[in-house]
């Protein structure tokens, strides 16, 4: 096994795959553009202090599972709020987004049961697909014609059509309202993972609810959605929102629910926060979409030098794919180093394999932030090839 271990170390050395846990340090001086951290509440006083109260109350840690003795009032108060903010009829909330969909993946599946999956659907979602033994079938990025193929004469009397709102590496938007029908015609269910668009996308005055709220798609029985707490909330934990005829099937089937110690007191207290704080401020997101905006027009000459282009962004995430993984791992150290953190992503955490930089036009960065990021990401890729 240790002779296994070796080879395995060798392969991701000569791949230029090897990756490290990068210590962050408090570093006021770095420019941002690699957290998820969308609208700058995980540093929030607001949300502090009611983590604060929460650890006064009922302690730094749940204690048990929710079926147990984890439950707080707490918790049921951020699954109201949650449910509330996307227009959804109840909430379940689990301790990390990982485990929402985990937990739904697993509850929804099985034999009988076709999963009908974007090609570029996040690990948790296709590890869920592969822990339920339920089929898969992938359908090329955003393509509703090639789900509807994959829905086409199915045998399985279940199926489930798997997609995120704003994808997490690209950061291309999903075309919800086609899938909604072709989930209607085909008595699917449609699972939107709004990791990433929840605190940032929605339109008026549901501007930071998700990509779902106020469209049709809420509140529809064939909708089920999944939520983190830990990017635009700024805390940690994730959720599944649906009918209460889904919650009520997820707090009797969903394994990483009922066998996992709940969400910490302190977590949930952050994330009801910040929701209070998403509707009370909505120039966050909208600063998001102005930040996002800024940084594809500055960085547009050299990605045309690339060959690429930052122009599918329908959120923070900003991706520019990279001639190598070589490559875009010397670009994100360089840019470290000239003081500007963004996320380097290789294989195996980039769906479609391309190596690239990930941008996060976060709503706290400054024009100056943004001009000086700008400034050291041009020289790194004008010197790129
Ligand atoms: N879904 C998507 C699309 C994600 O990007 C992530 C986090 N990277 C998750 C789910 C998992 O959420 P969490 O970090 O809360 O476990």
């Amino acid at each position: 096994m240790t002779h296994w271990l070796q080879d395995q170390a060798r392969v991701r050395e000569r791949r230029g795959l090897v990756r490290s846990p990068l210590v962050r340090g408090v570093n006021p001086g770095m420019i941002d553009l690699a957290s998820n951290d969308y609208l700058g509440l995980a540093t929030d006083p607001r949300l502090a202090e009611a983590a604060r109260e929460a650890i006064a109350m009922w302690g730094t840690g749940a204690t048990s599972s929710r079926l147990v003795a984890g439950t707080t009032e707490l918790h049921l108060e951020l699954e109201h709020e949650l449910a509330h903010l996307i227009g959804a009829d109840a909430a379940l909330v689990f301790s990390s987004g990982y485990l929402a969909n985990l937990g739904v993946t697993t509850a929804l599946g099985g034999p009988g049961t076709l999963m009908v999956a974007d090609e570029q659907c996040h690990a948790s979602l296709m590890d869920g697909f592969r822990l339920s033994r339920s089929e898969v079938k992938n359908f090329r990025h955003n393509s509703v014609e090639d789900a509807a193929k994959a829905l086409a004469n199915r045998i399985h009397p279940r199926a489930v059509i798997a997609v995120e709102s704003i994808y997490s590496v690209g950061g291309d938007a999903s075309p919800l309202a086609e899938l909604l029908e072709l989930a209607e015609t085909h008595d699917a269910m449609l699972l939107v993972d709004e990791a990433h668009s929840l605190g940032v996308a929605g339109t008026g005055s549901q501007q930071g609810c998700g990509a779902i709220a106020g469209t049709r798609l809420a509140g529809h029985p064939n909708v089920i959605v999944t939520a983190t707490l830990s990017k635009a909330l700024g805390s940690q934990g994730g959720a599944v929102l649906g009918s209460t005829l889904v919650r009520d099937h997820l707090v009797n089937r969903a394994r990483s629910f009922i066998f996992d110690t709940a969400l910490a007191p302190p977590a949930a207290a952050a994330a009801l926060a910040a929701i209070g704080i998403i509707r009370a401020e909505p120039w966050r997101a909208a600063a998001v979409h102005r930040n996002a905006a800024a940084l594809s027009a500055q960085l547009q000459p050299a990605l045309q030098r690339l060959g690429t282009a930052v122009d599918r962004s329908a959120g923070a995430v900003q991706s520019i794919p990279m001639p190598s993984a070589e490559a875009a791992l010397a670009a994100s150290k360089e840019a470290h180093t000239a003081g500007v953190s963004v996320g380097c992503f290789r294989p195996p955490s980039v769906p479609d394999g391309v190596s690239r930089l990930r941008l996060t036009a976060r709503a706290t960065l400054t024009p100056t932030d943004i001009e000086q990021a700008c400034a050291v990401l041009r020289s790194i890729l004008e010197r790129t090839s």
